[in-house]
């Protein structure tokens, strides 16, 4: 669904795609994660559903619509993801009464890392979109991702898609999450581009689609869960599905 109509006479320079949730299968994230709370049982020998534990541990990291939770308020520097998983690990075990040792952290990091690398999988189109979008040459396709700089190293390579982008940015670089400018200010200049030469493709309405449109970014909403919406109007998109951006992009950049 086009929103406005007022774009046309742009010419744009860059895509920019959020990765978990856009290009990554959320669903698998959360398969991952459930695999996590069966090795942490099995190791610890805790009496729980991995199902109950997931739910748990997921209530440490993310709000209900699963966006990050700010897992230290009180502290305005920046904390990486890391951080935030390792409070959440003490947090579940802590319930259990089990204090974790730094070995114990060490496991759970590589497990962790295994797990992703095993279930973790891209959307089944999301090749084929970024290989359709090499095609209008000129385009700089980069990531703009609340991510940590190993875990995005690690599962690019992984997927083997790391050189498929013109330009990575995580949060961890700029030490600042989405919808905050700074990343956005970052990928930009990596770009070499303004906000209004540049389209943002996301699926979190609160941190891709704000914070590209803070930008002047045009951006296309992933509604996936086609909630209600009525307060939600500043996207220039909104579509279900990835699969539905190829034509808005071959649009916007002819
Ligand atoms: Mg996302």
């Amino acid at each position: 669904m086009q929103k406005t109509n007022k774009k046309e006479i742009k010419r744009y320079k860059s895509v920019f795609f959020d990765f978990g949730g856009t290009l990554m299968n959320a669903e698998s994230d959360n398969i991952a994660h459930l695999h996590m709370m069966e090795d942490i049982i099995q190791k610890y020998n805790l009496s729980v559903r991995p199902e109950d534990l997931v739910t748990k541990y997921n209530s440490f990291l993310f709000t209900k619509e699963m966006t990050l939770l700010d897992s230290y308020p009180e502290d305005k520097s920046f904390t990486p993801l890391r951080e935030s998983t390792k409070k959440a690990f003490i947090g579940i075990l802590s319930e259990y009464n089990v204090r974790p040792s730094k070995e114990d952290y060490h496991w759970f990091k590589k497990m962790y890392f295994e797990n992703h690398k095993k279930y973790v999988k891209l959307f089944p189109e999301t090749l084929e979109i970024i290989k359709h979008l090499r095609n209008h040459k000129s385009i700089h396709i980069g990531i703009i991702s609340d991510i940590d700089n190993d875990y995005q190293d690690f599962q690019f390579k992984v997927f083997g898609i790391k050189e498929m982008f013109d330009s990575i940015t995580t949060s961890e670089e700029v030490k600042s999450y989405k919808p905050e400018s700074k990343i956005f200010q970052v990928a930009l200049k990596k770009a070499g581009c303004r906000g209004e030469e540049s389209i943002m493709v996301g699926d979190s309405y609160k941190k891709d689609i704000i914070g590209g449109k803070n930008m002047g970014m045009t951006t296309i909403w992933i509604n996936k869960f086609s909630g209600d919406d009525t307060d939600k109007d500043k996207a220039d998109f909104i579509v279900k599905d990835l699969k539905e951006i190829s034509p808005i992009l071959d649009k916007l950049i002819k």
